[in-house]
């Protein structure tokens, strides 16, 4: 199945809370769930009974895709790779997902939604260790560069993030200079640093069945 292209904010509506996936708009009050607090189509504003147990695992998976923007065969090879990986499985899935370069751009401050900073780093606007990157699932590893393409800082796009990127604090795992546009990846991610409305509990057990 492809990526999906409708209404991000039905996406939003259908978990019944806010996911943050468009940025700016989803601080204020043009905010889908804020207007339409309830689900989307024709029956969402009708109750739904007590979701199962299986329900809720199935939704948290939903959710968790949909926040970084991951089809479900890629989630589905993190999560291979986070079983495989020594620690808890739940917590290596989520680091693993936070290590995409995407979701870096983003928590550097460079993007306003993850799904922007995707769209940037396709079109080759950001260097990872002085070369060209434009796959967004790559993965980052501690020591990494990630800098604006020269290219493009000088664009009023990058102008204009530069000047917001001031103001931004990126997280603990991260340096951010935005300065020169640039960060580094200082550590992996802990758990608590990932602030994400995930149990990821309930993903490990969908996929335990
Ligand atoms: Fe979700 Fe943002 Fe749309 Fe609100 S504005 S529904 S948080 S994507």
């Amino acid at each position: 199945m492809g990526r999906y292209t409708g209404s991000v904010c039905r996406l939003c509506r259908r978990e019944g809370e806010k996911l943050y996936l468009k940025g700016e708009r989803c601080y204020s009050e043009k905010c889908g769930v804020e207007r339409k607090p309830y689900g989307p189509g024709q029956h969402g504003k009708s109750r739904r009974g007590k979701p199962t147990e299986y329900g809720l695992q199935l939704r948290e998976k939903q959710k968790a895709r949909r926040i970084y923007g991951v089809l479900e065969r890629q989630f589905r090879n993190y999560f291979a790779k986070a079983e495989r990986q020594a620690g808890v499985t739940g917590a290596n899935l989520l680091i693993l997902l936070e290590r995409r370069l995407d979701n870096v751009v983003y928590r550097l401050g460079f993007a306003g939604s993850r799904k922007e900073a995707r769209q940037l780093v396709n079109h080759g606007h950001f260097l990872l260790n002085g070369k060209k990157a434009t796959i967004p699932s790559m993965l980052v590893r501690v020591g990494d560069t990630i800098e604006v393409n020269p290219a493009s800082k000088e664009s009023p796009k990058f102008k204009e993030i530069q000047a917001q990127a001031a103001y931004k604090t990126p997280p603990e795992w991260l340096e951010m200079n935005a300065d020169n546009l640039s960060g580094r990846v200082l550590a992996y991610p802990r758990r608590e640093d990932i602030d994400v409305p995930i149990d990821e509990h309930l993903i490990v057990e969908l996929y335990s069945r």
